[in-house]
């Protein structure tokens, strides 16, 4: 998969993006980024690429041309149009199921904002879609751009060993993942689940089911919602909120 990241600090970006699981997979050749700094399109001596807001107030607005003519190239240098994204906290939440559904798109273009925002033009005439990390505000549009880029990524195939690897993890499937253990068997006086080390494969595939679905209850009951459950698996939380109360 091809994604193109549109911003002004396109070091820092590919910097993140250079580490760890992700990084790897881009040695290989399974995800292609490429950062291009939007300042380099700017039509003016100083390179500026914002100015004051129309009508006052505080903060200054990024201009629409150097943006414009930056995703162009874009364009052009893939051969047709790239799905482009532009992060901001108006835009809607970023979801498993949204990211799941960019993974199957060969290239997205991310465009990362920053001062007060970008003129609402360029979005108008050449956004696609606005996404949201969450009901707060950064200062830019980069860390989001990354926090999607790597939501991504990691569930093309060949990026992580398997695809187990996210099924299983929470939110795909409306639920919270089981809780983790790894050595030693005690620690500081606590101990492992004594099924996890029974080597049982049924019966810990069980007891992980089982939590999952309480650890969902009680801290996002909301997923429940859109969970697949048995009637079984309904029942026994039906039971669980009533012990509760
Ligand atoms: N004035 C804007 C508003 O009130 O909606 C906020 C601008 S914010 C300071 C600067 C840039 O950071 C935005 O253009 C956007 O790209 C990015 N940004 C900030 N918070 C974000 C969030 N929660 N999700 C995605 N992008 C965000």
């Amino acid at each position: 998969m091809r994604i193109d990241f549109l911003t002004l600090f396109p070091d820092s970006c590919n910097t993140m993006l250079g580490e760890s699981i992700i990084g790897r997979a881009r040695e290989r050749g399974i995800l292609d980024f490429h950062f291009h700094q939007i300042r380099d399109y700017t039509e003016n001596r100083q390179k500026q690429v914002d100015d004051y807001p129309y009508g006052g107030g505080m903060g200054m607005v990024m201009n629409a041309q150097p943006i414009a003519d930056c995703f162009r190239a874009v364009c052009e240098q893939i051969g047709h149009r790239p799905h482009f994204i532009y992060l901001s906290p108006q835009g809607k939440t970023l979801t498993q199921k949204r990211a799941r559904e960019l993974a199957q798109l060969p290239e997205i273009c991310l465009l990362c904002g920053h001062y007060e925002g970008v003129d609402e033009r360029v979005l108008d005439a050449m956004v696609d879609e606005q996404i949201s990390i969450g009901d707060y505000v950064l200062t830019g549009g980069e860390l989001p751009a990354l926090v999607l880029a790597d939501c991504i990524s990691r569930m093309i195939p060949g990026v992580l060993s398997d695809e187990i690897c996210f099924t299983e993890e929470s939110h795909f499937a409306s639920l919270l993942e089981y809780p983790q253990y790894t050595r030693p068997a005690v620690w500081e006086g606590r101990e492992v689940p004594p099924v996890l080390l029974s080597g049982h494969h049924e019966n810990i595939a069980a007891w992980r089911r089982e939590q999952s679905l309480l650890r969902t209850l009680r801290h996002r009951p909301d997923l429940l919602e859109t969970a697949d459950l048995t009637p079984k698996e309904k029942a026994f939380l039906e039971d669980q909120k009533r012990d509760s109360h």
